[in-house]
């Protein structure tokens, strides 16, 4: 069984950071929920916006951060027991880092760019990969994969607590909970 994984948010908390980042540079209070659940309307544009994310991501601080605990302790079990991949939308001026990033931690899996793919869709790389679950944090991969017959994980979030449920959907508040959903289904011993 193939499991294809977010990065930001996912496994590691970019708009924790991203907030850190905003809140130095603009003396302001933003929690990462905040940040998350209002990313494209933090400023008056959503090119300003992109340009914030840019200038973070420049001075290479989204690529020192710590992965959140509950997905290290439970990434060693479910990767003895299926195959497991990166699935990002990073651009591509992010990817030696990133590389490195993972290299650095130890990390051997495959990372795969939607970007690579004739649509940017979530949807598209799970299908020509084979992949049979996705663990996400955003709601529109997630509605994306769900109607195209992929099962998801959704990491439950401030920024996407309104998304509508659907039975390809798996609303989860950790990591502990994609392992136990996997036992209790047998998929994991
Ligand atoms: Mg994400």
């Amino acid at each position: 069984m193939k499991i294809g994984i977010d990065i930001d948010d996912t496994v590691i908390g970019f708009y924790e950071d991203f907030a850190k980042f905003l809140n130095k540079k603009y003396s302001k209070n933003l929690t990462s929920s905040y940040v998350g659940k209002n990313f494209l309307n933090l400023f008056n544009t959503k090119e300003q916006v992109f340009l914030e994310v840019k200038e973070f991501v420049k001075k290479g601080l989204s690529y020192e951060l710590a992965f959140f605990e509950d997905f290290e302790e439970v990434f060693k079990e479910l990767n003895n027991s299926f195959d497991l991949i990166f699935i990002t939308s990073r651009s591509f001026d992010e990817r030696a880092k990133t590389r490195d990033f993972f290299k650095k931690k130890g990390f051997e899996l495959d990372i795969h760019y939607v970007h690579d793919y004739p649509e940017p869709k979530k949807s598209l790389v799970c299908k020509r990969l084979g992949v049979d679950f996705l663990i996400d944090d955003d709601k529109k991969n997630a509605l994306d994969c769900a109607n195209n017959g992929v099962k998801v994980f959704l990491l439950k979030k401030s920024w996407n607590d309104d998304c509508e449920d659907h039975p390809n959907i798996i609303k989860i508040g950790d990591w502990y909970q994609v392992r136990d959903f996997l036992k209790n289904n047998k998929k994991l011993k």
